[in-house]
């Protein structure tokens, strides 16, 4: 989640065409000094840093196999067109989850923002296992 690819293709294709340009003339090509390559960042922020480790387990459960349905993976699309069930998918709930404590939560101790995040994923596996169980 943090990487961007296609930003990365943009990267590698500008840097090999001014490569090419630069042996055509007998030169080398240098990207440090290069002020073009610094706005083709490639890197993202990095959204799953710090999250508890019951983000991993709703990853985990959104990609378990649908206790209802044969061969079909649990995840956000299928529950909701096959169950009429709306959970999050783990890129909102991420979101969700770094909008509420970027707002709220900022100046809060960290062992409360820990607490915080927890719950808040707590909630989406137990509707999940829920839904597992019934
Ligand atoms: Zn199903």
């Amino acid at each position: 989640m943090s990487y961007d690819v296609c930003r990365r293709e943009e990267l590698v294709k500008y840097i090999s065409t001014k490569k090419w340009e630069c042996r055509l003339k007998g030169e080398s090509y240098n990207r440090t000094f290069d002020k073009n390559v610094c706005g083709l960042v490639t890197k993202c922020k990095n959204l799953v840093k710090n999250l508890p480790k019951e983000a991993a387990l709703y990853s985990n459960l959104l990609c378990a196999m649908c206790p209802k349905c044969i061969g079909r993976r649990m995840d956000a699309d299928h529950l909701e067109s096959a169950h009429s069930m709306k959970v999050d998918s783990l890129r909102e709930a991420v979101e969700k989850v770094h909008v509420l404590v970027d707002k709220g939560m900022a100046k809060c101790p960290r062992k409360e923002r820990i607490n915080f995040t927890t719950n808040l994923f707590t909630s989406k596996i137990n509707v999940l296992r829920r839904f597992m169980a019934s």
